[in-house]
């Protein structure tokens, strides 16, 4: 009897959820391999004087986990148990950034170190009043433990603590084993974690392409399923998802990750048509190679331009159906641009200062097809001829456009002034249009 009793209160314990709060296992040095002088002097000050005034203060997230993979981090968030008033306190060059939940900037030199305080669980007292029916988190802002920072965090991987001073890697979901083995695995349940927050499913997919790391077969598996979730996401938070996923020099794997896993619908039409298609040598794969070759390279790349061709070929699309109807070219190309944008805002809010020098890419192309009289001059002084160019050329590599108009922009760009003159074409004679594929951008993009 007594046995039985023991074993209910024992065995019958209700099994805590896999991502409640629990204790960390504590690494050192040897078990992780961490180089401490791989931490940016800013990350490390900033610990030392958060241990000096007693508080808590680790590199936590993407940092640790590239370090454990080899990689520079692309900048050193800190966690810790201090208030962001204390920290603000602390540090003299800091600001306090952010209404709902503040976090604080301390700014040494060009570089700045951001410090949150630990977030504690989403649930308030009263139940799940946070939660929206679909299980969106809609208010994250309580302060919590260090466990319950751990486990309101996407991935085992970015479940990580490290502090410079000890040398420890505090692991609280066994984040350093899933690591090693190369595996990229939600903490707690997936199909709730999704629902808590649709973004996980674009960040899975994001950073096992970018980090060569294999989503665990349980993380991967409800996506395809959960995919709708998205359109319930703010889309400026998709925007901001969308553009790390461009920028991440990976972004060929990405989009060929995003249909592979079905959440490539309604974020971008362009992506729904070109990504539907074999990945051939279209405009958006050559876009996109681009981009990843210049992002590795270290080189500036412009998210207006990266948008302006992988939404073009629906511009395209609506531009020759504006023509076909009698309007002519140049409003049919205004409305055209309108239009897509407006469509694409619904989804996924391109920022205006994005979407402007977008449209300034896209209201350019007709004038790279005039060659005689004033008019390369004037398109020459174009403060975004360079970005017009570059585009011009990509529709001519896609076999878009001829290769001949963009061969003799980069000839007339470069010519002295007499081999302008003798370049234009005569200006009686309308400027010989190029060679226009006749097929839909659909087919085009095979
Ligand atoms: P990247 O290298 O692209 O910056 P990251 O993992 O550092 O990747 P951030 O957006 O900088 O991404 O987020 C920092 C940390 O915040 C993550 O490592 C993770 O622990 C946590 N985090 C970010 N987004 C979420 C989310 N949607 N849900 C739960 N935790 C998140
Ligand atoms: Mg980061």
């Amino acid at each position: 009897m007594i046995k039985k009793f023991l074993q209910h209160v024992f065995r019958g314990k209700k099994k805590p959820a896999p991502h409640t709060p629990h204790e960390a296992e504590r690494f050192p040095r040897r078990a992780h391999g961490i180089d401490r002088k791989l931490i940016s002097p800013a990350a490390m000050k900033t610990i030392q004087e958060l241990h000096k005034a007693g508080f808590a203060a680790f590199i936590v997230g993407g940092a640790v986990r590239d370090l454990l993979l080899k990689r520079t981090p692309k900048d050193f968030d800190l966690a810790t148990n201090a208030t962001p008033e204390q920290v603000h306190r602390i540090f003299r060059r800091s600001r306090l950034i952010g209404r709902r939940f503040r976090i604080v900037h301390v700014m040494f030199g060009a570089e700045t170190i951001e410090v949150t305080t630990f977030r504690g669980s989403h649930l308030s007292d009263d139940g799940d009043s946070q939660i929206a029916d679909s299980g969106r988190i809609l208010r994250d802002n309580v302060f919590g433990s260090q466990e319950e920072d751990a486990a309101r965090r996407d991935f085992t991987a970015n479940a990580l603590y490290y502090d410079p001073q000890s040398e420890e890697v505090w692991d609280y979901h066994h984040g350093l084993q899933d690591i090693k083995a190369g595996m990229l695995r939600i903490i707690g349940d997936p199909v709730t974690r999704y629902r808590e927050d649709p973004v996980r499913m674009l960040r899975a997919v994001r950073l096992s392409a970018k980090l060569g790391l294999k989503l665990h077969a349980a993380t991967e598996a409800p996506i395809p399923h959960l995919a709708d979730l998205l359109d319930d996401v703010p889309p400026a938070r998709v925007f901001d998802e969308m553009l790390k996923l461009f920028l991440s020099g990976h972004a060929i794997e990405s989009a060929k990750a995003l249909r592979a896993h079905g959440l490539h619908h309604g974020l971008l039409p362009m992506l729904d048509v070109v990504l539907e298609q074999p990945l051939g040598t279209s405009f958006v794969t050559l876009a996109l190679a681009n981009t990843d070759e210049r992002v590795l390279a270290d080189k500036p790349v412009s998210p207006a331009f990266l948008f302006a061709t992988l939404l073009w070929h629906e511009v395209l699309l609506a531009w020759q159906k504006h023509q076909d109807q009698g309007e002519r070219p140049l409003p049919s190309l205004m409305r055209a641009m309108d239009e897509v944008s407006d469509t694409q805002s619904q989804k996924l809010a391109i920022t205006k200062r994005f979407s402007i020098v977008m449209k300034e890419i896209w209201s350019l192309q007709p004038r790279f097809e005039q060659r005689a009289g004033q008019r390369p001059y004037r398109l020459l002084e174009n403060p975004r001829f360079r970005a017009g160019y570059d585009f011009l050329l990509l529709r001519c590599q896609s076999g878009e456009l001829a290769m001949d108009l963009a061969e003799w922009w980069e000839r007339f760009a470069q010519a002295n002034a007499e081999e302008r003159a003798a370049m234009l074409l005569p200006n009686s004679e309308p400027a010989k249009r190029p060679r226009r594929r006749r097929k839909k951008p659909s087919t085009a993009a095979q």
